[in-house]
């Protein structure tokens, strides 16, 4: 790689790629359409004054020592764990369901044993699990699955639950214990100073240029050797073979003055009411003090953005035509939650693009 590289997108894909190439002693320039780096990660002080992320929640979470360990070069840490509630007729109770949730919605006093018997008795087997609907059913049976599971995932994905593959509602464990984190990975933890200042601080080489609000169309790319593209494949390709589908959502920000708590917890869930999903509020994740609260709400939406590639065997059938494109790509790497088109979460992003960025120096 003697002539620089181009790298499309300042999300995690696109940083994590630059900074290992600058670290190799390549030069990159780095390019995003947005006014801003750290994708949708991006997070900034509101008119109050308060940390929010502009483009919903963000807890870092990973098993991954060696993601952990690239991260951690540019971050101290916040120890924190996140806690979210799903209110079912008017009631908040824990989320992911545990034997909390169910001794509270029914009124019960189940042991681990008990809740285990619980699930087994409620349970409606399925086999072979391919649907969401069919992991959920399959676990937790149908009471629950209409309350918890059945109208979030319709609201969120404007979809049926057996029209989306298993591995969404996968996300989501169920326990007979009653640990009540959404996550249970072996760090989890927020930048002590946030995301957009761990990736200014993964940015600043000698070998990285930055632009922002520069558009890959814009570009003229025989100035670059090797190009890495962390945008929607479907779009680098011109929407060849039609549109891939992403599912979008618009960002309800809200300040609370005088409020120092709105909810108990980082995310109350609504899966029955109102046209958001999710409400997150912001100082549970931050730690920040302040005399006031901000929120965010979480409308999903077909049009606009493209935030969550959506797992169908429709999609994923012509995402597969695209990705037969992009390996006949000599000198273009495809990268991120975009550009592969999979529901990755921040800490598989960085290691693929780990993995992509070690290929491309081995290439060289
Ligand atoms: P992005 O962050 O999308 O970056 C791609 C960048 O490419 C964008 O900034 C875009 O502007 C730019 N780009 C695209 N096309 C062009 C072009 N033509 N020219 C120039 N630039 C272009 N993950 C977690 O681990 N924990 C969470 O709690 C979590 N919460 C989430 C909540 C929401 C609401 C969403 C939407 C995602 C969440 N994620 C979470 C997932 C996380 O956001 C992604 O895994 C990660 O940000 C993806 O990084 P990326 O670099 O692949 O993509
Ligand atoms: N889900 C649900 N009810 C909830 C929370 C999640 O049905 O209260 C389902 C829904 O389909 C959602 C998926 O589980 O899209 C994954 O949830 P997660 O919280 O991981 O979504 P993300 O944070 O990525 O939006």
């Amino acid at each position: 790689m003697t002539a620089p590289t181009l790298i499309v997108g300042a999300g995690f894909a696109g940083s994590t790629v630059a900074r290992e190439l600058a670290d190799a002693g390549h030069h990159v320039r780095v390019i995003d359409k947005r006014p801003h780096i750290a994708g949708n990660a991006f997070d900034e002080t509101d008119a109050h004054g308060v940390l929010v992320h502009r483009y919903g929640p963000h807890i870092f979470h990973t098993n991954s020592e060696k993601v952990w360990a690239f991260l951690s070069r540019f971050t101290e840490w916040r120890p924190y764990e996140h806690r979210v509630l799903g209110v079912v007729d008017g009631k908040a109770y824990p989320f992911p369901i545990n034997r909390d949730t169910l001794n509270q919605l029914y009124g019960l006093d189940l042991d681990e044993a008990g809740a285990a018997a619980f699930f087994e008795r409620v349970r409606e087997p399925r086999e072979p699990v391919r649907s969401s609907e069919d992991v959920v059913l399959n676990s937790v049976g149908r009471d629950l699955y209409e309350k918890f599971f059945l109208n979030y995932t319709r609201k969120q994905w404007g979809m049926e639950p057996s029209q989306l593959k298993a591995g969404v509602a996968a996300r989501i464990p169920t326990r007979t214990n009653t640990d009540d984190r959404y996550f249970t990975d072996t760090f989890q933890a927020m930048p002590l100073h946030g995301y957009t200042r761990m990736f200014e601080n993964m940015l600043d080489h000698p070998n990285i240029t930055v632009q922002t609000g520069v558009d890959f169309a814009d570009v003229d790319r025989t100035a670059f050797g090797h190009v890495v593209y962390t945008g929607p494949i479907d779009a680098y390709f011109g929407h060849r073979f039609g549109a891939l589908l992403y599912r979008s959502l618009r960002f309800a920000h809200e300040h609370l003055p005088d409020v120092v708590q709105h909810q108990p917890v980082g995310t109350v869930n609504y899966p029955n009411d109102h046209a958001y999903t999710r409400i997150t509020e912001f100082r549970h994740l931050t730690g920040q003090q302040h005399t006031g609260t901000s929120i965010v709400r979480e409308y999903p939406q077909a049009e606009g953005d493209p935030y969550y590639p959506i797992p169908s065997d429709d999609n994923e059938a012509l995402f597969k035509q695209y990705e037969a494109l992009a390996s006949n790509e000599e000198n273009v790497t495809f990268v991120g939650r975009l550009a592969q088109y999979r529901y990755y979460n921040m800490d598989q992003v960085v290691g693929a693009a780990l993995v992509a960025a070690e290929r491309l120096l081995h290439r060289s």
